[in-house]
């Protein structure tokens, strides 16, 4: 089934290495959503040191989940005024302990998710991808040294930081992460597939980079070479 309007509350659902913050990052700039990313959040919160960061910064060096009540405390002081009509979450909700705290918060601030996006990757293929992951120390934008190179190597486009590699993808952290998103993402998937069969929809996501963007802007009937208007 294919929208009326495209949605402009959307989840996006993936497992780690399926490259969903790189196309809700390109989401975002080419269609104005704003990006609610958790994961982002929390590591803004550990760099500046404040009481949230520094009760999450163990349990994510690990790879392990923080808390729900921890993710609830950090939306709170996020989403106090969301300032756009367009939002996309992305590593949100992560248990199915978080679906209720996703509702309390559309309630609270009267916005509907009218799209839950799945990017399906097998864990092999999500687990080749993740080694190869580097981010900008600096802006947070993220590429991959096979499928989505920087123009100067190890070089962050947008301002030339050197590239890192997250402490949470290494191989071991890697396969932490893949095994609790097994144990809690897939549980949300199949909910929402059941409970909200309508707006739930998936893209394959062992395409090209370039291939998936395209596939998934055209599940949400957004056109994929268009940019924000201004
Ligand atoms: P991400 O950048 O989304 O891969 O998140 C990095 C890490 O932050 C995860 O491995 C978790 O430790 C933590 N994290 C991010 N979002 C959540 C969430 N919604 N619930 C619990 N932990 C989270």
């Amino acid at each position: 089934m294919s929208w009326k309007v495209p949605p402009s509350h959307v989840v996006i659902f993936g497992r780690p290495g399926s490259g969903k913050s790189s196309l809700a990052e390109q989401l975002g700039a080419d269609h104005g959503f704003q990006l609610i990313r958790t994961g982002e959040l929390l590591r803004n919160a550990i760099r500046r040191g404040d009481s949230l960061g520094v009760r999450a910064e163990q349990l994510i060096k690990g790879g392990n989940l923080v808390p729900d009540s921890l993710i609830s405390e950090l939306l709170e002081q996020t989403l106090k005024a969301p300032g756009t009509d367009r939002l996309l979450f992305d590593g949100f909700p992560r248990t199915m302990g978080q679906v209720p705290i996703l509702a309390k918060f559309e309630h609270a601030l009267n916005f509907r998710i009218d799209c839950y996006l799945e990017i399906a990757v097998s864990h092999q293929a999500a687990v080749k991808r993740m080694t190869g992951r580097r981010v900008c120390p600096v802006c947070g934008s993220t590429y991959h040294l096979v499928n989505q190179p920087p123009r100067v190597p190890e070089r962050c486009d947008r301002d030339g930081a050197a590239l890192e590699q997250r402490p949470d993808d290494t191989a071991d952290v890697i396969e932490v992460r893949q095994q609790i998103y097994n144990k809690h993402g897939l549980p949300i998937l199949d909910y929402y597939r059941n409970h909200a069969p309508d707006q739930f929809r998936s893209v394959n996501g062992e395409q090209s980079y370039d291939a998936v963007y395209a596939e998934t802007c055209r599940v949400l009937g957004l056109d994929a070479s268009d940019s924000e208007p201004g």
